[in-house]
């Protein structure tokens, strides 16, 4: 559905020059959840313009549903933005329209008849879960009605790709959580290809199937989400990863459990899936003469399946903790031992 290759955007700047996106290769096949991730001036916003013709790369290519969008303007660059639409951290919705004449929008400038409008209207506002707030005005809704309206809006043309430009940011976990479970069913149930950036982690987790990190307008890892939590490659990933994975309390976890286990190891189990650490930890118990302790623990589901982090304390002798540890890492898990009593 989409095919960047060797994409450039390069900005003037006082200093010379920005190279905003860096010679980007990427493909996001149809009825994907791609998500993009990095921190603020990685060159996201600069990568998602590319792909509805609002910034033209300074060189590569740009193609989204069959069309090189870096290479086309006026009515035809109109028309593709109709299969390519997007959805904003602010919503940007118009606020002297209510939330029916907001849908509506593009459809009017789309030329579709007024019977026809108002029936697709009541089909979209009954798909994002706006019932009976169709003649509500947005400063009268929730942050999460608001982006229910651009989502609503963004579906109006049945676009091939939703881009998401920091979608949830402006919103609250729990309303973060709704919106993405809608992106989700609107994608089951439309097929629709979509294209998420955003700054955070959690994101990526709940609903991405593949992901892309960019740092300094490069993409420097990507990979299918559950393979990329359970191996983050570069510095930049783990530090994603760990956004997410490692409860906020775990520093003061870690200290805190070297002073209460002075002997013995105490180590930090990753991994993800359905039931990984229970056989584990059983055959630990089975093999080698130690006693096994869980001290800590946090698995949470996500729509990849589980993601777990436990502590596990070990005791016994030196060469059995040693074999232990060995034995463990060579299991499908990450573990890093943080304490060698
Ligand atoms: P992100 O979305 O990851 O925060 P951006 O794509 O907005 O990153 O920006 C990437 C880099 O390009 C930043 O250094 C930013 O300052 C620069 N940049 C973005 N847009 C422009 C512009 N129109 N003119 C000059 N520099 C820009």
């Amino acid at each position: 559905m989409i095919t960047i290759k060797k994409a450039r955007k390069i900005y003037p700047s006082k200093k010379g020059e920005v190279k905003a996106v860096d010679d980007v290769n990427l493909e996001v096949k149809e009825g994907e959840i791609f998500g993009v991730i990095g921190y603020s001036g990685a060159g996201k916003s600069t990568l998602i313009r590319m792909l509805n013709g609002l910034e033209i790369p300074t060189s590569g290519s740009v193609i989204v549903a069959g069309r090189e969008v870096s290479k086309i303007k006026g009515a035809e660059l109109r028309k593709a933005r109709q299969e390519i639409s997007m959805i904003f951290q602010h919503f940007n919705l118009l606020w002297s329209r209510t939330v029916a004449d907001n849908i509506a929008f593009p459809l009017e400038i789309a030329g579709v008849p007024k019977a026809e409008r108002d029936k697709r209207v009541k089909e979209l506002i009954s798909l994002v879960g706006l019932d009976g707030r169709g003649d509500a005005y947005p400063s009268q809704l929730s942050g999460g009605q608001k982006q229910r309206v651009g989502i609503a809006r963004a579906l109006a043309n049945n676009p091939k790709v939703l881009l998401g430009d920091e979608a949830t940011s402006a919103l609250d976990p729990q309303t973060t959580d709704q919106i993405l479970d809608l992106l989700v069913d609107i994608n089951k149930r439309l097929g629709l290809t979509i294209v998420l950036i955003t700054h955070e982690m959690h994101v990526i987790r709940k609903i991405c199937h593949r992901v892309a990190v960019m740092e300094g307008g490069r993409i420097v890892e990507t990979g299918h989400v559950l393979d990329v939590f359970k191996n983050p490659q570069q510095p930049i990933t783990k530090r994603f990863v760990q956004q997410v994975t490692e409860p906020e309390e775990t520093k003061e976890t870690v200290d805190h459990l070297l002073d209460r286990y002075p002997h013995g190891r105490v180590i930090q189990l990753t991994f993800v899936g359905e039931g990984v650490e229970q056989p584990l930890i059983t055959n630990l118990i089975r093999k080698f003469e130690i006693t096994v302790t869980i001290v800590q623990g946090k698995i949470s589901q996500t729509q990849n399946g589980s993601y777990g982090i436990l502590f596990i304390h070990l005791d016994g002798e030196e060469e059995e903790l040693d074999n232990a540890i060995t034995f463990i890492g060579q299991h499908e898990v990450g573990v890093e031992v943080i304490s060698n009593g």
